[in-house]
């Protein structure tokens, strides 16, 4: 992950690299502040530029052998750790999740815990940083460097590790490894062992600038300048807020009644209330129309994924969810590719100005011959 991929927060990132040009580079960082500002990016992005054979003064290449096993975070000089879950037949070690750890950081590494905790499949259950971490962070130390000059190693919330393995993390930081770094990354920074902390670099990362915050909602959400405006000034400079924002702004429970309402006319057939449910919407803006249909493909995959159980995978609202239990099962791969279809198409003459009554009422109908298919 290059520094660059990282929104805002371009304060810090002159201040880790500063760091490194001056030689004043810490044994140990503790980047702590509030959730969803980019923390662990930052981490990672700051640890490949440190390895990388060919960094400018700005950024790591992104393409030399080192970056290229960064971008994958399989580089052998990288370790994480991070809470993990006891299930039976694993270890409950971070080794042991390492897989899914580097798929959601590689899909979005603004995570929280608990978006973490569902991907291990245990919501419900105590994860941590137990015991059997610390031999295994031992044993990591005492690696040799393969590649680069420097070892780093990147602790997601420290403050989940239990006593035991704190207290010999402790004795570690007190006699630091030689050309090790390690990044401590926390949510809440009292609840780490005082004495951990007094260990430990503070860099406090602030909130995402409100302009790199707003640009990155539009972007990533496909939501309009205004929305987005509106949701970054009470967000507190957090995607992670922001984005629980939008998930359940008045937009997306417009856009997702009128889904609902157009799935259950179309599959009873109900030509006279499809024509109805076409006069009506076609009086909103032609923005809403576009939303509305943009929204209609996203969701429309969304149940497709949800239909072949990868619920995983899937970024709903609840009341999207609701929904997706007993609709999903009519979205197959028979009839989703000719949705998005359908979807897209409408949205396509929607924004060249087509009579959006037509528009609407040729997709009620498209829909109707091929959902219960
Ligand atoms: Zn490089």
């Amino acid at each position: 992950m290059k520094f660059e991929k990282i929104i805002g927060q371009n304060e810090i990132k002159e201040k880790l690299r500063q760091s490194y040009f001056s030689n004043r580079l810490s044994h140990s960082y503790l980047f702590y502040g509030i959730p969803g500002t980019g923390k662990l990016s930052l981490a990672i992005a700051f640890a490949q530029f440190l390895s990388c054979e060919n960094k400018s003064e700005t950024d790591s290449c992104g393409v030399c052998p080192s970056c290229k096993k960064y971008e994958k975070l399989i580089h052998p000089d990288l370790h994480f750790i991070f809470p993990v879950i006891s299930a039976s037949g694993k270890k409950a070690i971070s080794d042991s999740y390492i897989s899914q750890w580097r798929e959601i950081v590689l899909a979005d590494p603004y995570f929280s815990f608990r978006e973490w905790m569902i991907k291990l499949g245990s919501e419900n259950k105590q994860g941590g940083i137990f015991s059997d971490e610390s031999a295994e962070i031992l044993r990591k130390l005492n690696l040799k460097t393969f590649e680069s000059d420097f070892k780093i190693m990147i602790i997601w919330l420290p403050e989940k590790m239990n006593i035991s393995c704190a207290n010999k993390l402790l004795k570690i930081l007190e006699e630091p490894p030689q050309n090790t770094v390690f990044m401590l990354i926390s949510d809440n920074r009292e609840d780490i062992l005082a004495t951990i902390r007094s260990r430990t670099q503070p860099v406090k990362i602030l909130g995402i600038d409100d302009e790199s915050l707003r640009q990155a909602l539009v972007e990533k959400h496909n939501i309009s300048d205004q929305i987005a405006t509106d949701i970054v000034k009470i967000s507190n400079g957090s995607l992670l807020e922001a984005e629980e924002q939008i998930s359940i702004s008045e937009e997306t429970k417009y856009n997702l009644a009128q889904f609902i309402k157009l799935m259950r006319l179309c599959y009873a057939r109900k030509i006279d209330e499809a024509i109805k449910w076409a006069e009506e919407i076609s009086k909103s803006g032609r923005e809403m129309q576009k939303s509305f249909l943009h929204y209609c493909s996203v969701l429309t995959r969304e149940n497709f994924v949800y239909n072949y159980n990868m619920s995983k995978l899937n970024y709903m609202t609840r009341e999207e969810e609701d929904f997706a239990t007993n609709f999903s099962k009519f979205v197959n791969e028979k009839n989703v590719g000719m949705l998005s279809e359908i979807f897209n198409l409408a949205h396509f003459h929607i924004e060249r100005n087509g009579n959006a009554k037509i528009i609407f009422t040729d997709t009620a109908f498209n829909i109707m011959k091929i959902i219960r298919n």
